[in-house]
């Protein structure tokens, strides 16, 4: 176990609201415990650029309410080759670092595990940041609350439009691999149907219970489809459902790049906050290859393998049953 006198951090993949409340705790608490903290810009490309900057106290004021990240995000192919990771780690060692924070999603795990494997003597420690709550050993990523959020904001007034004129709305949220926006956007909006990635949805079952909801005198409808769910696209689906379902004028609205924007949470501040301490912590402590995270609210250390392989995050049943049983 060697000591850190220097730490380097960065945000890759996809940007998430709170990863700057975490710099900002990952900068302070670093300096607090008389360690040296360099900033990455653009993620990988940073550490294979030489993009970097030395970071003090005040590098991060006034930083807790901006979405986004004041250290850039990028996706570097050029840090998946032998070569890229090379030019990174004699750029980093020449900073001097030993310690590397980076906060993002799978992708940046990998990456960060390969590295870590190929060079020990950088221990490093990752951070789940990735709006799609999708990480093994942590009960929520930064970003996944705000996201929400922004989603209810902008479903609440497709809602009033939607109940207006009788329309039935199918509205795309974003989620590749992962359901639990679509999901906890549903629960919280009220919607007839959520369509999921991890779960196939039968048209004509869809069609049946918004028939249903006609039959029992609902004045609109709110279908949410996950980006990544199987059922061919929203356009085409509502295509196929406005021919069965002709009482109902139909709309499609995808919500896109809005939904990673806008200022952190209460709830993504202060898990920014958490992450970003412990995550210096536990390089002091003599971690490396792990991620933090959070675990009935409390934080844990899990292997960046175990993260990575054991990615059988489920979604919560009970709120699967539930979205069933309450929007009859
Ligand atoms: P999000 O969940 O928001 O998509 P992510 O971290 O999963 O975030 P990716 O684009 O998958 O986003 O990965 C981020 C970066 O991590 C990549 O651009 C690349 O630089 C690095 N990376 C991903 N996979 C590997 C790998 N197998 N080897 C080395 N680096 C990798």
């Amino acid at each position: 176990m060697h000591k850190i006198s220097k730490i380097g951090v960065l945000t890759s993949g996809g940007d998430a609201p709170g990863m700057n409340p975490c710099i900002r705790a990952v900068v302070r608490t670093a300096i607090y415990n008389g360690l040296q903290v360099v900033g990455i810009r653009q993620g990988y490309k940073g550490m294979i650029e030489n993009d970097m900057y030395d970071m003090e106290t005040r590098s991060v004021s006034n930083i807790l309410s901006l979405g986004g990240t004041i250290l850039k995000t990028a996706r570097c192919n050029e840090f998946r080759t032998d070569e890229g990771m090379e030019t990174a780690y004699k750029n980093i060692k020449a900073h001097g670092i030993d310690g590397l924070v980076v906060i993002g999603g799978d992708g940046t795990f990998t990456g960060a595990l390969r590295f870590s494997q190929k060079h020990p003597d950088i221990a490093v420690i990752g951070i789940p940041g990735t709006i799609d709550n999708d990480l093994y050993g942590s009960t929520y990523t930064l970003g996944f609350d705000t996201a929400t959020n922004t989603v209810i904001e902008a479903i609440d007034k497709i809602r009033d439009t939607a109940d207006s004129h009788d329309r039935l709305f199918f509205i795309e949220v974003m989620g590749r691999d992962s359901g639990a926006i679509a999901l906890r956007a549903g629960i919280s909006c009220g919607a007839e149907a959520i369509l999921l990635p991890e779960k196939s949805t039968a048209i004509d079952d869809l069609i049946k219970s918004l028939k249903e909801g006609q039959l029992n005198k609902k004045s609109s409808s709110i279908v949410i489809v996950a980006e990544g769910d199987k059922s061919g696209g929203i356009y085409d689906l509502a295509k196929a459902v406005q021919k069965e379902v002709k009482n109902y004028d139909i709309k499609v609205t995808i919500l896109g790049h809005l939904q990673r924007g806008g200022s952190p949470s209460s709830f993504d501040r202060v898990l920014g906050s958490r992450l970003g301490f412990a995550a210096v912590n536990a390089l002091i402590a003599g971690h490396s290859q792990k991620m933090v995270g959070l675990s009935a609210n409390f934080i844990k250390l899990t292997t960046l393998e175990e993260a990575l392989t054991e990615h059988e995050f489920k979604l919560e049943p009970d709120l699967l049953k539930m979205m069933e049983v309450l929007s009859i």
